[in-house]
């Protein structure tokens, strides 16, 4: 079809909406600044600051993970839990748990999309390391961020994704940005930038770097 065929009162409002278009997909990543962390929260229903009604801990064991672990050559059962997990309904808004930016977007990443946050730490707050700056991961997502865009505390970031019976945010607090650094898989060898959520009987997840999110939430509200 020749251009000139098309009437002006199509073909413009057409050449604008792809212009449009255009821009929507180099959209830039949004750049406002949120400030430093100055009080970290629940990631649901953050203003009632309530802990859920039931969730797996940091640091357990659990009996009834009897599949095989893609990082340690073992059950899963057999491993210590390096986050939390928040049981929810499927679709339940997911909060960013203080201010930061979106350093990592990791789509569809065992079960959903996973997202770590870096949290510059407001002035007299540092990590049991004596780091500035703490890292929160969340797996299991339908994530609603770029990677590179601020995020202000309570901003919803994702929805839990809908499972037959057990949707969950996996919550880690943690030292590292990339777990690559720290913890290579003796099964594999190989290493993740997420991390493999659990981590060997013989030493506690906090030897590698993650905290008890639980404890750091209510430690600085
Ligand atoms: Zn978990």
């Amino acid at each position: 079809m020749r251009l000139r065929k098309i009437p002006f009162f199509v073909l413009v409002p057409l050449l604008l909406l792809g212009l449009g278009l255009i821009q929507q997909q180099n959209r830039p990543v949004v750049t406002r600044s949120v400030g430093l962390a100055d009080a970290f929260d629940f990631p649901f229903e953050p203003d009632g600051g309530e802990r859920p009604p039931w969730y797996a801990s940091y640091d357990v064991q659990n009996p009834y993970l009897t599949s095989h672990s893609r990082c340690y050559d073992t059950t899963v059962s057999q491993l210590r839990h390096a986050g939390e997990d928040w049981f929810r309904p499927g679709g339940s808004e997911v909060h960013a748990i203080a201010n930061g930016r979106v350093v990592y977007l990791v789509p569809d990443w065992d079960h959903g999309d996973a997202i770590v946050i870096e949290h510059p730490l407001k002035e007299g707050w540092q990590t049991p390391w004596g780091d500035e700056v703490v890292y929160s991961l969340y797996l299991h997502l339908d994530s609603e961020v770029q990677e590179g865009e601020q995020v202000a505390r309570g901003q919803v970031i994702g929805h839990l994704q809908p499972w037959e019976y057990n949707s969950h945010l996996h919550l880690e607090i943690r030292r590292y940005a990339d777990m690559a650094v720290a913890l290579r898989c003796p099964a594999s060898g190989k290493t993740w930038l997420v991390g493999p959520s659990y981590v060997d009987e013989a030493k506690s997840p906090y030897s590698y770097g993650y905290l008890n999110p639980q404890e750091w939430i209510e430690s600085h509200r």
